[in-house]
């Protein structure tokens, strides 16, 4: 039998699906290019690696291999729950926060249902909505590529489920302040679940206010991850803060071993290193406003940065994509955004970072258009 003929037997949203486009691995450019070396600035990880004491947690659980997890990850949701100052019953923890995103649209959407988010969101909200059989609501950004809260609150209506907010956004890294969202809220029905993703939320300096002590709404879930500046990508791990009462109805649609024994430990003794993961990030935002002063230098800075990436326009932002790939520096386009002028691109080490910038300044005049 053919792709279309077991497309036709498949769920009916199944026709609407587009697999998730990750960021190139390292391997497969060197194999595309022949290259003996090349770094990845794409998918937003941290560049220093794992905390050393997750590295020790992660290797210690190798003896433990042959036995499940704890399925209900207690001692991770203990150690969270101390870090947020929340109890252990208001959180779900999940095989990367990806899988709680998608757990929580399932949860409570399916066909018939709406669920909101803008239109330059991160692409999870849109897909992990596509495969529950609802129907997806796309904002049309702000003229700054942000969020338009006012015209996603006017966008419920009686078949809203759900509204996604991400804040920082990835993509386009823009950021809203915490009193912003609560406006947002005291506007909304209290039976609407609003997913606020803060995957990025560590590299926010500016005081939104915390969203975890501060927000208020029945509905609110607040979705966190060890995959950025707990340098945790690898292990898939991430987790939601909600009411209680939601936990409930989410954990029935939770697998029951949802997150691996080595990443409950590595997470766990991430957590305990706090002060290296300051230290990361203190670092990551220097380098991110000298990588966005060297891009406004070169003409070709995309807008302002509230997370561990930058955002660079130029009309030949593919072609640019492909030089850069030919010599070994994969950055992430965002065609699959609309956003056919712009890449993102991680901050890296220093070393990553002065390599990218020498290599835009002799490629970008090359390129036909200038910037
Ligand atoms: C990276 C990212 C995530 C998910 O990361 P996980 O590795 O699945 O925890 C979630 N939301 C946004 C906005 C992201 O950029």
């Amino acid at each position: 039998m053919t792709t279309e003929c077991w497309l036709a037997r498949a769920v009916p949203q199944a026709q609407h699906l587009i697999p998730y486009v990750p960021g190139k691995p390292i391997e497969t450019l060197l194999r595309e290019k022949g290259l003996s070396h090349a770094i990845k600035l794409a998918s937003n990880e941290n560049p220093f690696g794992p905390p050393p004491k997750a590295i020790q947690a992660f290797k210690n659980s190798a003896e433990h291999l042959h036995l499940y997890p704890d399925g209900d990850a207690i001692r991770l949701k203990q150690a969270i729950a101390q870090h947020h100052k929340i109890l252990p019953s208001q959180i779900v923890v999940g095989n990367g926060s990806n899988e709680v995103l998608e757990l929580i649209i399932r949860t409570f959407a399916g066909a018939g249902d709406e669920v909101i988010y803008s239109q330059k969101a991160f692409i999870v909200y849109a897909l992990a909505t596509t495969a529950s059989g609802a129907t997806g609501i796309a904002v049309p950004d702000t003229a700054m590529l942000g969020h338009d809260l006012c015209a996603m609150a006017d966008a419920i209506t009686e078949k809203t489920k759900i509204i996604c907010i991400a804040n920082p956004n990835n993509p386009t890294g823009t950021l809203l302040g915490n009193d912003e969202i609560q406006a947002m809220l005291n506007r909304i029905p209290e039976h609407i679940i609003v997913l606020l993703d803060e995957a990025y939320t560590q590299f926010v300096t500016e005081s939104i206010g915390d969203s975890v002590a501060k927000l208020s709404h029945p509905g609110l879930v607040i979705s966190r991850t060890f995959s950025k500046a707990y340098g945790l990508a690898g292990c898939r791990v991430g987790y939601a803060i909600m009411d209680a009462s939601v936990v409930s109805v989410v954990n029935r649609f939770r697998e029951p071993f949802n997150v691996n024994l080595p990443a409950q430990e590595a997470a766990i003794a991430a957590l305990h290193d706090g002060a290296w993961v300051e230290d990361k990030v203190r670092y990551i935002l220097e380098a991110r406003q000298k990588l966005e002063n060297e891009l406004e230098r070169l003409g070709v800075l995309g807008g302002q940065s509230y997370a561990n990436f930058v955002l660079l326009k130029h009309p030949e932002a593919a072609c640019l994509v492909n030089k850069l790939e030919d010599i070994g520096i994969i950055v992430r386009p965002l065609a699959g955004y609309g956003m056919v002028d712009f890449l993102r691109i991680t901050v890296g080490t220093e070393i990553e970072n002065l390599h990218l910038v020498q290599a835009l300044a002799s490629i970008l005049p090359t390129l036909s258009t200038a910037a």
